[in-house]
């Protein structure tokens, strides 16, 4: 049996696979596993009673409108218009976007969302009788590991390595940011010719916690009309749902912009919902692609969506109680970490957001990903930052190979056992070299 090209592609070994594979292995392990590695979002008690008030009326609802009679017919492959419009209204209603139900598409997860994007904006394009090769654009490595392998063919992300900036957090140092560098972005010769099909960032990013400030957004949103491309915004962590994000920002979106959120990360990832914001031109190709792929996108999770839109408690829920809990674990994993390797050349970047933590240390003996195995010897599961470094997997860029990220959607036990592993493995690489 011979794959073709296609096919070789996405079997061979990818980041995200490596990653999926950690965390149902865990999920199904015997032994117990310190789960710091993939993206599952935290089991919040004050939100699953909420889900399960909603799954018990959505079978009790039998008047034919809602409840199982809404999963016993295919949605049109836009997605379930009740959900679309809830979500018209809740945008209009809180951003006066102004839009209509042209400007929404519903996804099975946003990750089936970016598969889209990026082969409808970056590959191959026909222009002037010739063949032209477009990238996507990521502005901020390190970026979303679940972007790498997203595309058909071709060399298909550039990105921009960023600039460092050493900082505090709550009058305590040992912290960076990134931030964009502008300059080298401005500079890039692939953008200057026109082989830039989109730019796409996340935000809060996703691994570092990082959130691009409104002055870089808005920096990023005139590079995008300058050059006449779209800027994605991936919104899974953002504003207002499940809004894990820490600093002082604002969510804008026109015609330019393709803002696209999830339901996973407030705590539905198992339903797959994606939800694309954008021009009714990328919502049509969005339909277009979803007829063909999947028939029409799964209704669950916009049944469980379209009340909670409706009377706003999807975003109460997500300010009064998702937002802090996250805080609170990200203060608390700082705390161990400080414990373990306070005295160690370990910064951590700045927590503004999302579900993880970013540590960088540097001049690390071993590269991130000899420091995963070595972690998952002991059962401590991360995730080496190379596989982030989305774009620039071929330079020579040492600092890519000196970041994990760990996620805080664990219980206090679990972070504290993992961290504490982690902080004797660091511990006992940096004295066996003594390089700091
Ligand atoms: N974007 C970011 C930044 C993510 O972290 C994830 C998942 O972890 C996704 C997109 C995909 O989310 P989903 O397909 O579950 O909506």
């Amino acid at each position: 049996m011979q794959f073709s090209k296609f096919g070789q592609k996405f079997t061979r070994r990818s980041g995200i696979l490596q990653l999926m594979d950690d965390l149902g292995n865990a999920l199904n392990s015997d032994r117990p596993i310190n789960m710091l590695g993939g993206g599952n979002p935290a089991r919040i008690n004050e939100v699953n009673t909420v889900y399960h008030e909603i799954f018990q009326q959505l079978a009790l609802d039998n008047d034919g409108a809602s409840g199982l009679e809404n999963i016993g017919n295919y949605s049109s492959p836009q997605g379930d218009s009740k959900c679309i419009e809830a979500l018209v209204d809740f945008f209009n209603r809180h951003y006066q976007w102004n839009i209509t139900k042209e400007n929404i598409a519903l996804t099975n997860g946003s990750q089936n969302a970016f598969f889209y994007l990026f082969n409808l904006f970056g590959g191959a394009f026909e222009q002037d009788g010739q063949t032209k090769n477009k990238s996507i654009l990521l502005p901020l490595a390190p970026e979303y590991v679940g972007y790498a392998d997203a595309h058909i063919e071709g060399q298909h992300f550039c990105s921009v390595a960023p600039q460092i900036q050493l900082t505090e957090y709550q009058e305590q140092e040992g912290f960076f940011k990134y931030r964009v560098d502008f300059e080298a972005l401005e500079n890039l010769p692939e953008l200057k010719s026109g082989q830039i099909g989109a730019i796409c960032c996340s935000r809060p990013t996703n691994p570092t916690g990082n959130v691009l400030t409104d002055d870089e957004m808005a920096h990023l949103d005139r590079i995008a009309q300058r050059y006449d491309i779209p800027l994605i915004i991936d919104n899974a962590y953002g504003m207002p749902f499940p809004n894990i994000i820490y600093s002082n920002t604002t969510l804008t979106w026109h015609d330019n912009i393709i803002l696209c959120f999830s339901l996973s990360k407030v705590g539905l990832p198992g339903v797959r919902t994606g939800i694309i914001v954008a021009h009714p031109k990328v919502v049509h190709a969005i339909n277009c692609l979803n007829a063909i792929v999947n028939l029409a996108p799964t209704r669950f999770g916009a049944a469980i969506a379209t009340p909670l839109l409706k009377d706003d408690r999807l975003k109460t829920l997500s300010d009064q109680v998702i937002k802090p809990f996250y805080q609170k674990q990200a203060n608390f994993a700082i705390d161990l970490l400080k414990q373990q390797l306070g005295n160690y050349p370990m910064k951590i970047h700045k927590p503004e957001g999302a579900i993880f933590l970013w540590l960088w240390f540097e001049h690390l003996p071993v590269t991130t990903q000899q420091l995963y195995e070595m972690l998952k010897q002991q059962g401590t599961l991360i995730i080496p930052g190379e596989h982030f470094f989305i774009g620039l997997e071929h330079e020579n860029y040492p600092h890519s190979k000196e970041c994990i990220r760990l996620s805080i959607a664990q219980d206090d036990e679990t972070l504290r056992k993992g961290i504490q592993t982690i902080g004797t493995t660091v511990r006992q690489l940096y004295d066996q070299e003594q390089t700091f």
